[in-house]
């Protein structure tokens, strides 16, 4: 039997590690902040002591954490996943990072003689929950088909990119135009307020029409409550933003509506909106 680890038990590691646990496969769980492997623990997963040993006792360890100073210090700092890592282990770090963090883990882990597969995903809390992730996978191809089985426990779809980094890529990209779009929201909902519409007639126009999405559906009902529940932390969309607007600037791609939804979420960051759900960047439009 696969031996599974997970390292990063945030909002969406523990979800779908929750996931991995509950399909009764052998995981061994990992968190800085121990408390929150204790309920993942008494689902049936064993706990790990550090990233090392997680990757030492596993065959397939996975990673879920903030950024890529995150995922950079969880695996090359002392007991991380580098002193772990050998032949016949492999690494999958499914995080939302910029492609040269992604590359100098690739290129450390190959060193080793391990396997290496970055694996960012789209969908959020809930699709975390529903195993309904979208990976965007690039790196070792035979590990890609290794872990296939684990990706179709936490998600609906994965996709491969022959050269790494180009998950990352295709995962700041999509953030890129997300988060321009959530910006774009907003103020739509902010002038139609000033002039009198109300949300509820303004969600139900947009529903009708060719910009109807999932995102709208989902968050506009919670923006015009004032609900800004976290599913996505406003400091990580701010964070890929901020990877996004990297990236064109080496590639020289100017992006003019990304460098002013970027503002906005930089401006709410430092009001106090960053643990708050990304959608609250509304408050920075009206504030
Ligand atoms: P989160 O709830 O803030 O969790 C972050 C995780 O990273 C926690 O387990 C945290 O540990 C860990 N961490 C942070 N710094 C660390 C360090 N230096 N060493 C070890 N662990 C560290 O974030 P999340 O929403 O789960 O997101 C995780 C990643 O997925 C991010 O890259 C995010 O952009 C991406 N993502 C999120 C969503 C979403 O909707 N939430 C969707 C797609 C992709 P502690 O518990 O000790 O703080």
């Amino acid at each position: 039997m696969i031996k599974y680890g997970f390292l990063g038990l945030g909002i969406m590691g523990n979800a779908m590690a929750a996931n991995l646990i509950g399909a009764d496969l052998d995981v061994t769980v990992w968190n800085r902040t121990k408390a929150k492997c204790m309920p993942l623990v008494e689902q049936g997963a064993s706990l790990g002591a550090s990233p090392g040993e997680v990757t030492t006792q596993c065959d397939i360890t996975f990673a879920m954490v903030s950024d890529p100073a995150a995922a950079t210090s969880l695996f090359f700092d002392t007991g991380g996943v580098l002193d772990g890592m050998g032949p016949g282990k492999a690494y999958i770090d499914v995080s939302t990072v910029d492609p040269a963090t992604s590359q100098r883990i690739a290129e450390a882990v190959k060193a080793k003689g391990g396997r290496f597969l970055e694996a960012p995903v789209t969908g959020s809390k809930k699709p975390a929950e529903d195993g309904t992730l979208v990976f965007l996978c690039s790196g070792d191809e035979s590990l890609f088909q290794d872990a296939s089985p684990a990706l179709a426990i936490m998600g609906k779809k994965s996709f491969f990119f022959n050269q790494t980094g180009q998950g990352a890529q295709m995962k700041l990209v999509v953030n890129m135009i997300m988060g321009t779009m959530m910006t774009a929201f907003g103020e739509g909902l902010a002038l139609g307020d000033k002039t009198g519409l109300t949300a509820t007639d303004i969600l139900d126009v947009l529903a009708q029409g060719p910009i109807d999405n999932p995102m709208f559906r989902l968050k506009g009902p919670q923006m015009a409550q004032n609900n800004f529940a976290t599913a996505f932390p406003l400091r990580h969309m701010q964070k890929d933003m901020r990877l996004a607007l990297q990236m064109a600037d080496e590639y020289g791609q100017p992006l003019f509506t990304a460098g002013a939804a970027n503002n906005l979420y930089i401006k709410e960051r430092l009001a106090g909106g960053a643990d708050e759900d990304f959608s609250a960047v509304l408050k920075a439009i009206i504030r």
